[in-house]
């Protein structure tokens, strides 16, 4: 039996990074750029006003205070998305909005707050007043965005590599892109298999159970930015498998739930080792201990064919998702072109003993939280493989290595964050 890093070599030298394909940049989020991207604007495109006031001359506000304002004549207002015709000569002053182009002649801007507008008959109207009283002294440039000052014209603003979030759709808008080139996001397709399955939208017929692994798969799948692809359920006979996996063959990735473990009906295995290559079947962890890769002969492109990266993953609903985290999910984000494919992992205190006996990596489902500058994780509670609602009360797994026995209270111990929730224990 390899053990957990072995097994995610594994996975990982079989994983390549896909092509490359142009997207609406609102389709990209969480995607890696493939190009750099350069500015052929200024950002800004022009000297605007960063507050709603007065646009100047800042040497007409020498020696101006509360006491002894310097009086300035109101010649135009700017609003903005318009640009101004009028001037700023000495002794004027131009009323100007937030985000308004600065009219000519002026080189500052004085805040409202720092004008006696307030005191001015008609400000209430929003009509300028004929004169404005300044209050105080303003710098050369105060309150002057510049044009360029955030993206200046021609400068790389994003490098190949990126990943994208809000803040590079943010960048990437503000430049009039509307398509990016990025690494294309994987197909995954999903086969569901067991005689005792039933879809979730049927009745729960006597010795069934519903489907709910594809679910929990097909949202972790999406969660890390792939495309699930779900293929229903498959028999417990190898035909059935086949069948079923036919119409994944132009997946990038292949996942398979249950029929892995040594029970009579446990066919994916045999399947995997007919229909292309079996590479392991059994890692060394808890839960998850049956989890079968290798690859599956793809369709033919172009003449040759493919073989397609193939996940067995156990059926019990924990460990089933437990895989997921540590061997779908590297996958997924290499093949996304994605370099930092470990999940974040932090220290805490344990506050319940935990018991490895066998030899193998466990991975405890617990609730972590932060007490006083420190994470503390306590168990979800029973931990048996098919307590689905395990996974739903955690949002850590602590990490026992296979050569500890266990851990007592109180011990530090590594806990790999399935996410940064604080709110989890609560029904
Ligand atoms: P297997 O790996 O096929 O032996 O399944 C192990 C356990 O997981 C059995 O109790 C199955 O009923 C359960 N199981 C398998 N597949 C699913 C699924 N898609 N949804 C929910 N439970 C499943
Ligand atoms: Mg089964």
């Amino acid at each position: 039996m390899i053990s957990v890093d072995q097994a995610l070599k594994k996975v990982l030298s079989y994983i390549d990074v896909l092509e490359e394909g142009e997207v609406p940049i609102l389709d990209c989020l969480g995607q890696v750029l493939t190009e750099d991207v350069y500015s052929s604007i200024n950002v800004p495109p022009f000297d605007n006003s960063a507050f709603d006031g007065y646009a100047v001359r800042y040497k007409d506000t020498i020696g101006a205070s509360q006491q002894s304002p310097r009086f300035l004549r109101v010649v135009d207002t700017v609003r903005c998305g318009s640009s101004c015709e009028s001037e700023v000569e000495p002794g004027t002053a131009i009323r100007i909005m937030t985000g308004a182009s600065m009219p000519r002649g002026a080189d500052s801007v004085v805040k409202f707050e720092d004008t006696d507008e307030a005191l001015r008959e008609g400000s209430s109207t929003g009509q300028p007043p004929a004169e404005i009283g300044i209050l105080c002294e303003v710098k050369a440039g105060l309150y002057v965005r510049r044009a360029g000052e955030s993206i200046a014209q021609g400068s790389k603003v994003l490098s190949q590599g990126a990943v994208i979030r809000p803040a590079e759709i943010g960048v990437l808008a503000s430049l009039g892109h509307s398509r990016v080139k990025v690494t294309r996001r994987p197909v995954v397709a999903i086969l569901a298999t067991g005689d005792e399955l039933v879809n979730i939208d049927q009745p729960l017929p006597p010795g069934k159970i519903y489907n709910s692994n594809t679910y929990s798969t097909a949202a972790l799948v999406l969660r890390y930015g792939g495309i699930p692809r779900i293929l229903g359920i498959a028999l417990d006979s190898e035909d059935s498998v086949v069948t079923g996996l036919q119409q994944g063959k132009d997946a990038d990735m292949l996942i398979t739930i249950g029929g892995v473990s040594m029970g009579d009906y446990d066919i994916v295995k045999d399947v995997l080792a007919k229909q292309g290559e079996i590479t392991f079947w059994k890692v060394r962890m808890k839960p998850g201990k049956p989890l079968a890769f290798g690859t599956i002969k793809g369709s033919s492109k172009a003449g040759v064919v493919r073989d397609i990266p193939h996940l067995g993953l156990p059926g019990n609903p924990v460990s089933s998702m437990v895989a997921f985290e540590l061997f779908a999910r590297p996958a997924i984000l290499k093949m996304m072109g994605k370099k930092n494919l470990a999940k974040p992992t932090i220290e805490a205190v344990v506050e319940n003993p935990i018991v490895n006996n066998d030899g193998r990596r466990t991975f405890a489902r617990a609730i972590v939280e932060r007490r006083g500058g420190q994470y503390f994780a306590r168990l979800t509670g029973p931990q048996g493989s098919g307590i689905i609602t395990s996974m739903r009360l955690a949002n850590g797994l602590v990490i026992v290595p296979e050569d500890k026995s266990g851990v007592k209270e109180g011990e530090v111990v590594q806990v790999m964050m399935l996410d940064w929730n604080e709110e989890v224990g609560a029904a």
